[in-house]
């Protein structure tokens, strides 16, 4: 095979892309990998879920050294917030990670070509290095681009006092008065990381609930613990217009007086990036949303041209993305991959955090599905009060008549890592009952699992008995 000819050109190396370009490595392909960023690993993790990731747990070592210890009998003296350090310190994550995506590509045998890749026509991807033009040919093209951040008509990006996820990751001290725009997992995340940092910071919802998707009744009760910890709240409130007037920005809302304040961060969503991709060299059209149509192999209408990820069809979701990659390169090896879209997790990485698998109540009210629930607090679990991580629960809602396990909803401490055994117990068709019998170690957060899945038979150890 010659230098410029693959068994499959994979065009984006992010978590869907990179993922897909190892397994189709792994199972005998020649594979070429093409990123326009000289760091591979995508939006995820040159400015996504990793720096934020990276950005809350020192904002939340921060402000629970601020307000914490003092309850565990730690008194700190002279508590300084250190930005710069902070910021280096993300910043070296990110580019080891980077790195170590470099050297899995290289160790599977994938080539990577750094430049912009588009479709020139069935099977040849012109790439735009920075020595030139460059066209490679495939059998198979995989489309793995990605997203980006959803404008509004009426909010100027400046990319600098209004801006998006970007800027939000790399503010050069805390804004005095940051608004958001957005209450979904970008506003949450960032909104909670300035705020433990001490901006003022003003969550503007076009809702009338936060986080859309989520269980309604713990979203609302995450709101108050947000509320507490000082984010203010305008729900039902949709922006209209945010600019940059003298030295201050201006955000204009129905229902609501404009404010002002120095920062705005938009965060309503993200768009798949499919404009300038060479789409029309293989007659594909994308949906009204910009997404490109795929089947249950991912292909595209072109034969031999794949899509993943955030530019298609789904919850754009970095885990969703890596999964639809490992099926789809398994499918083209010759192989049947697999993703069962009922068992993708969502987390929201906020203090407590919030995770959630499967059927939510209002979705399974709509479909007239009869379903039993269990409710565990974490005020009940002995290691959640040596935590001094006490606040929300985990709720566990089971069919009728079968036991299966239809959804699993946690706000609280590790949620994000407890939800895994829900996926897991779903994954496998597991009931309520066989949660409950699954032997949870003493004292874990895990256990909070077991009883919720006992309460859903009204038999929970831990929580006041119902007189029988
Ligand atoms: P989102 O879809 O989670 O939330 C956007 C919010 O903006 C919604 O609540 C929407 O009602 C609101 N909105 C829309 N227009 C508005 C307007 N004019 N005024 C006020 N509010 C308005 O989107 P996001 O937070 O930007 O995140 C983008 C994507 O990135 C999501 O799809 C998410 O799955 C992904 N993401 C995931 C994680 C994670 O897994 N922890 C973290 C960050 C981002």
């Amino acid at each position: 095979m010659s230098e410029n000819n693959f068994d499959l050109i994979v065009v984006g190396g992010g978590p869907g892309g990179y993922v897909a370009a190892v397994r189709a490595a792994q199972l005998g392909l020649s594979v070429a990998c093409v990123d326009e960023n000289k760091q591979f690993g995508g939006t995820c993790l040159r400015v996504g879920c990793i720096p934020s990731k990276a950005l809350l747990e020192s904002s939340e070592r921060y402000s629970s050294t601020l307000h914490d210890l003092k309850a565990h009998g730690v008194k700190v003296a002279d508590v300084e917030l250190d930005l710069p350090t902070m910021m280096k310190r993300k910043q070296r994550i990110v580019a080891a990670l980077s790195t170590g995506i470099n050297s899995l590509l290289k160790s599977n045998g994938v080539t990577q070509i750094q430049g912009r890749g588009r479709l020139a026509g069935q099977g040849k991807v012109a790439v735009a290095t920075k020595d030139g033009e460059e066209t490679i040919l495939g059998k198979n093209v995989l489309l793995a681009v990605g997203s980006r951040p959803m404008t509004i008509p009426g909010v100027e990006l400046d990319g600098d006092r209004i801006g998006t996820s970007t800027e939000a990751l790399s503010y050069k001290e805390p804004p005095k008065h940051l608004v958001v725009i957005g209450a979904g997992y970008i506003g949450l995340e960032l909104g909670s990381v300035w705020r433990r940092l001490g901006s003022q910071v003003t969550v503007l919802e076009a809702l009338d609930r936060i986080l859309p998707g989520m269980d309604t009744e713990l979203a609302k009760a995450a709101q108050k613990l947000f509320e507490k910890q000082g984010l203010k709240f305008h729900l039902g409130t949709r922006v209209q217009k945010a600019a940059v007037e003298k030295k201050q920005c201006v955000v204009a809302c129905e229902g609501i007086d404009p404010i002002e304040c120095d920062r705005v961060l938009l965060a309503v969503g993200r768009t798949a990036s499919t404009d300038d991709l060479g789409l029309e060299t293989v007659g594909i059209e994308t949906d009204r949303r910009g997404e490109i149509e795929v089947n249950e192999r991912f292909e595209s209408s072109a034969k031999g041209v794949f899509a993943i990820g955030d530019c298609v069809r789904g919850p754009k979701l970095a885990h969703k993305a890596s999964h639809e990659g490992i099926a789809c390169v398994e499918g083209i090896g010759g192989g049947v991959g697999h993703v069962n879209y009922d068992t993708i997790p969502g987390v929201c990485y906020t203090h407590p955090e919030i995770a959630t698998v499967g059927k939510t109540e209002e979705q399974l009210k709509e479909a007239s599905v009869k379903y039993r629930k269990g409710v565990f607090p974490f005020q009940a679990s002995g290691r959640a009060r040596s935590l001094g991580e006490t606040d929300g629960k985990v709720k566990i809602l089971a069919d009728e008549t079968t036991d299966r396990v239809l959804g699993v909803h946690i706000l609280g401490p590790r949620a994000g890592d407890l939800i895994a055994e829900a996926v897991a117990a779903m994954e496998f068709g597991a009931s309520a009952e066989d949660l409950a019998r699954t032997c949870h170690a003493h004292p874990t957060l895990s256990e909070t699992l077991g009883e919720a899945a006992l309460d859903v038979a009204d038999t929970a150890i831990h929580i006041p008995g119902k007189k029988r």
